[in-house]
């Protein structure tokens, strides 16, 4: 762990102030820092000890997830030949740059070169992980043990045409007026609001800390040391107030984990999934934090912090924070659509790795895919297949546990009503009812369990669309 935390910390630094030509030197030392790890954890004595070991040789149910988890690396990450491992970095940062150019002067054909090779070397790694009954499955599983195809399948399809006629039905509605989120505001004063509101969370600022980037992050530099940072450049308040909510979702998950002391400093001693990560901090940012039993007890505080919102009531506040559109950019989606925005993404990865779709017609396929998911059709590139910077970091398989976060924080909000009074704990601002379920039923359980395990024993029932399809029919039919 110590290794990887150093290099969180440099990353943390480059992403957070180190002056432009620092990044040399820097990915070199991350370079570094990369292959020591790799070299610690493949060690003759560690890797026999591993490949000798079976679950059920753990005696306790840490020891076993222990060994599941190391075990998961040799069949994957230490599987994969360092000629790939680092031809993957070198196309990885040249598709980036790549990306970057193509994105500014609108023009797919100097990027789609380099998404052959990336889709190639993808293609390459889920052929030598081989885990699952479609290569796409062994890249899914790299990011949520045990997703699959078919498993995503059955819960999108249940999910898209729920989304898709909510949607419809919000048009025929009188627009909602949003202007008052774009006024001016004073920088330090929201920054206090936010901080007050983080620590209503229980965000422990004796282990952690808020920085500034261009994209806002959360990264754990240390069992006592999770990191969060916000943005404050985009015109509306609410992106910095929704991003602080969810990045400290996110590391109020971690903070919590590592205060188990059986899996503390340990690699189960955080959060479990990315799809599992992701629900905690919906949870908090969507769920939550754009219900009116939030606001409630929040709004008093923000309107004393942000004066152009005296005038403006807690009504007019709440339907402006929920205001639903087609639009084209994913990161500016509202609740409702955002998972559209998955849905389309998965679908054409789905089809480029198992090769059904050239990438020479993605850019096509995706416009046309997003006319039918969406309803929104883009007008030129930069709206379409060039707008996220993931496929050219090489990143496949990593978009639906977005959503899968939404479906699992569905269940865990479903079970909380059940045993306690969610919206007289967030209206009077008893925000540690909700954490303390949070800290017992999930962040305490840090990597033990595997996450359809977890949201088994917390909720009593298998993961299925039924929690967030009803969330979202009873949030947004009476809005
Ligand atoms: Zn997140």
């Amino acid at each position: 762990m110590k290794v990887e935390h150093i290099k969180a910390l440099l990353s943390w630094d480059q992403e957070t102030g180190a002056p432009p030509l620092s990044m040399q030197e820097r990915s070199e030392q991350s370079e570094l820092l990369s292959s020591l790890y790799y070299q610690k954890a493949t060690a003759e004595g560690v890797k026999e000890a591993v490949s000798s070991l079976c679950e059920d040789d753990g005696t306790c149910l840490e020891d076993k997830a222990l060994i599941r988890r190391w075990k998961k690396y040799y069949r994957t990450e230490a599987m994969l030949p360092e000629t790939l491992v680092s031809r993957y970095a070198r196309e990885v940062s040249m598709g980036q740059s790549l990306w970057e150019e193509a994105k500014a002067k609108n023009d797919y054909r100097i990027f789609q070169p380099q998404l052959e090779t990336l889709v190639s070397l993808a293609r390459e790694k889920a052929a030598i992980i081989g885990k699952g009954e479609k290569p796409y499955d062994a890249l899914l599983d790299l990011y949520e043990d045990g997703m699959t195809v078919r498993k995503l399948d059955s819960l999108f399809a249940s999910l898209a045409p729920v989304v898709q006629k909510l949607v419809s039905a919000i048009e025929e509605h009188p627009p909602i007026d949003d202007g008052f989120l774009r006024i001016p505001y004073d920088v330090p004063k929201l920054q206090g609001f936010l901080s007050w509101i983080s620590g209503c969370m229980g965000f422990d600022t004796q282990r952690g800390g808020v920085g500034v980037s261009a994209h806002p992050f959360t990264i754990t530099l240390g069992v006592d040391d999770v990191r969060i940072t916000n943005r404050f450049s985009d015109p509306s308040i609410f992106d910095a107030i929704a991003s602080q909510i969810h990045e400290t979702g996110h590391a109020i998950y971690d903070q919590g984990a590592s205060t188990n002391g059986k899996i503390r400093g340990t690699s189960l001693g955080a959060g479990v999934s990315m799809g599992i990560h992701e629900s905690q901090s919906r949870l908090w940012e969507n769920f939550l934090g754009r219900s009116k039993d939030f606001w409630i007890f929040a709004y008093p505080e923000l309107q004393k912090a942000v004066t152009g919102l005296k005038d403006v009531s807690l009504g007019q506040f709440v339907l402006a924070i929920n205001k639903v559109g087609r639009s084209a950019i994913r990161t500016n989606a509202d609740e409702l659509t955002y998972n559209l925005h998955i849905i389309l993404r998965y679908e054409l990865e789905k089809k480029l790795i198992d090769g059904s779709l050239a990438v020479k017609d993605a850019a096509e396929a995706w416009n046309s895919m997003s006319s039918m998911v969406l309803g929104y059709r883009p007008k030129d590139y930069g709206e379409g297949i060039l707008q996220d910077c993931h496929w050219a970091g090489g990143d496949f398989g990593y978009f639906p546990t977005y959503v899968l976060g939404n479906f699992y924080a569905a269940a865990f909000l479903e079970q909380m009503k059940k045993e306690f009074d969610v919206a007289s704990a967030l209206s009077h601002g008893r925000f540690s009812e909700i954490t303390r379920w949070q800290n017992e039923h999930i962040w305490q359980k840090g990597g033990i369990l595997l996450p359809e395990q977890l949201c088994y024993e917390a909720t009593g029932h298998v993961l299925d669309a039924g929690p967030f399809t009803r969330y979202l029919e009873n949030k947004f039919s009476n809005l």
